[in-house]
């Protein structure tokens, strides 16, 4: 582990606080330190209070803020004297300890503070610094952990023994703490968990995690424990195997998940270790990643034998505890398959990227842990704890109702402008993840975020289309909704000086590749676990068609009987295909400013009242038809299949 710490930035900090969000961000910033909300820090500081009296506050991370971004109004301010009051009850359920701290803190707008907030306030230091640190947790989660820590730090740290976190931990720490500390002591080992230091000044305090990490980091070395080896990378899985997987997880979940697969040759060589059996077999490193990762990955495929042996598992487990409990969803978020690689499950693609980032992590964990003559992480019991821990049950509350479209996911073709690029915004907005093809290659950076994959693709080409759904099932599992938006509009020409070249080019887009789409996403939508929408981009020019647009209007009007053909053949899967025909949709590419303006002068009208040449006077934008493209594919069109619904604010030749 590198020491970061750059003594210029931390003189420009004025303030203890100032100097926490400072060191803080330098341990939060190294990933084998803390993923993903993991890990806190704390300061302790005196101020005055209203009545001018001198008090004690126990600045500590705020829930919901990641070490690496934290700011001042991440941390929460306590009353340092109640936290030291409270450690000395005899016990206190973790409820009423969440109270104690949301009725003690000295800013009524500061976030929840961490539930460790009473073991930092027990560290008889000004700083106080806690991490996962991925070579200290390897070395505990071992059969003879302990004494290695012991031999590895000395006096330097004191052990405390594997306690469920909240309150039985703090009561740990104050037992053991005051009677096993030194003048050495610098740090405190979290048996199967994690790291802490401690100092008088932030630098101390950091600077001491770098060398404890450090020294774990050498031990491991000097005993042998490299990198994991590299197997060669392979190319994509088959498609119809990982959309199989994940209509099964969603059979046992009750709510379709995105299923991203990761197949670098440390996951597949990890996937089909000889021994994956046994060494997978515990649960996470750290109780801090059960319920992104749940207690174990199912290896192989069998997610109903998973999901009835979690079942089981957790009868059994609920006999023994205190109150009744509610199963959470019985299905996995890890699976480790010796030809997919490593898959992670989640509901939104930013919950499946941590899962993958986590269990990389404890790849590296075991595999050292193996290395050290065998992986041991806490008993099972032990994780169904954390696992049904009120606090951690409480976080799931908070994230509240999942989007509409939450864990599906769609496709839509000529996605980088327009009605394309609308509906691409329209199903971002309602959860799903979204793959968006375009032959311009602004597609590939029209959102930077986990949930959208845009990919340079020309939809006529069939290589070109099997290679861009291949990477969509790879990032995403599958697909649920296909938006057939990409076409041609040709300047106006009259049948007697239509080529035949042009003809066939306006059909290649409009109908052939369309065809081509659907033929390839069939297998697909039919495992879609709340089965398959599709929706067609048609053309008012279908029941309305126009002079000089012979070869569009004729494309558009086969491309609807392809649509109602689809309706019929594959309504017997559940799959629903419905068609809008917009009109003068103007904020579109295909409309500049000054094409607009000779169209209206065309017609003796001012720009305005040209774009709102219809039946409603209104005007129709992308958005407008994008909106209405979603909700095609929402439960309000559940029973509606091969309708046409036009979008044109009503056209009295359509009428
Ligand atoms: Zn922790």
């Amino acid at each position: 582990m590198q020491n970061h710490w750059n003594e210029g930035d931390a003189s420009r900090c004025a303030t203890d606080l100032a100097l926490r969000v400072y060191s803080s961000r330098l341990i939060g910033r190294d990933k084998s330190l803390v993923l993903h909300g993991g890990g806190n820090t704390s300061v302790k500081t005196e101020e005055a209070d209203r009545f001018g009296e001198t008090r004690r506050v126990l600045w500590v991370k705020g829930s919901g803020w990641d070490l690496e971004t934290i700011e001042e109004a991440g941390f929460c301010p306590l009353l340092l004297d109640h936290l030291l009051k409270l450690a000395q009850l005899p016990a206190l359920p973790d409820p009423a300890m969440v109270e104690e701290l949301a009725t003690h803190q000295t800013r009524a707008a500061a976030p929840a503070a961490s539930v460790e907030a009473i073991l930092h306030a027990l560290l008889p230091f000004k700083f106080v610094d806690h991490s996962h640190a991925d070579a200290v947790v390897a070395v505990t989660n071992t059969a003879d952990g302990e004494a290695r820590i012991r031999e590895i730090y000395g006096e330097d740290v004191v052990v405390i023994p594997y306690t469920m976190p909240g309150f039985d931990l703090a009561r740990a720490v104050a037992q053991r703490f005051p009677l096993e500390a030194t003048p050495r002591t610098m740090g405190m080992v979290l048996m199967n968990h994690g790291i802490f230091s401690f100092g008088a000044t932030a630098r101390e305090s950091y600077e001491r995690m770098v060398n404890l990490v450090g020294r774990a980091e050498r031990y491991l070395e000097n005993h042998g424990v490299k990198p994991p080896t590299e197997a060669p990378s392979e190319g994509a899985p088959p498609r119809l195997a990982l959309a199989e997987l994940r209509r099964e997880l969603a059979r046992e979940a009750g709510f379709p998940m995105l299923l991203a697969s990761r197949r670098s040759g440390k996951t597949l060589a990890f996937a089909r270790h000889p021994d994956l059996s046994r060494i997978a077999r515990y649960g996470p490193a750290t109780p801090d990643h059960v319920l992104r990762t749940k207690r174990l990955p199912l290896i192989g495929r069998d997610v109903a034998a998973y999901a009835e042996a979690y079942r089981h598992c957790f009868e059994e487990m609920s006999k023994q505890a205190r109150e009744p409990k509610t199963m959470l969803d019985p299905a996995p978020r890890v699976v480790l398959d010796p030809e997919l690689g490593l898959c992670c499950a989640g509901r939104t693609a930013r919950d499946a990227a941590i899962v993958g980032d986590i269990f990389e992590r404890t790849i590296d964990i075991i595999l050292a842990g193996e290395t050290l003559g065998g992986y041991r992480a806490l008993p099972a019991q032990d994780i169904f704890d954390v696992e049904y821990w009120d606090l951690e049950q409480a976080k799931l509350k908070k994230s509240g109702k999942p989007a509409p479209f939450a864990g599906e996911v769609a496709l839509v073709t000529g996605a980088a402008s327009g009605i394309g690029k609308a509906c691409v915004e329209a199903l971002l907005a309602r959860g799903a993840a979204v793959v968006g093809l375009d032959l311009d290659p602004a597609i590939e950076s029209l959102h930077a975020r986990p949930d959208f994959l845009g990919l340079r693709c020309n939809v006529a080409d069939g290589a070109e289309v099997t290679s861009a759904l291949a990477r969509s099932v790879d990032a995403y599992g599958g697909l649920d909704m296909l938006i057939l938006n990409a076409g041609v509009f040709p300047g106006g020409r009259r049948i007697e000086e239509l080529e035949d070249a042009e003809w066939r080019k306006v059909m290649a887009v409009n109908l052939d590749a369309n065809l081509a789409l659907l033929r390839e996403c069939h297998p697909l939508l039919r495992l879609a676990p709340r089965y398959g929408r599709v929706v067609f981009i048609g053309s008012k020019n279908v029941p309305a068609p126009g002079p000089g647009a012979a070869a569009y209007s004729a494309s558009k009007a086969a491309l609807t009987q392809l649509m109602r053909v689809a309706a019929l053949e594959w309504g017997g899967e559940g799959i629903r295909v419905n068609a809008l025909h917009p009109d003068a949709v103007f904020d579109t590419g295909l409309w500049t400013d000054e094409v607009l303006a000779a169209r209206a002068a065309h017609y003796g009208l001012s720009v305005e009242d040209y774009k709102r040449k219809n039946v409603l006077k209104t005007e129709v934008t992308s958005r407008d038809v994008a909106e209405l493209a979603a909700e095609m594919c929402g439960p309000l069109f559940a029973k509606t299949t091969a309708a046409q619904v036009p979008v044109d604010g009503g056209n009295d030749r359509v009428i």
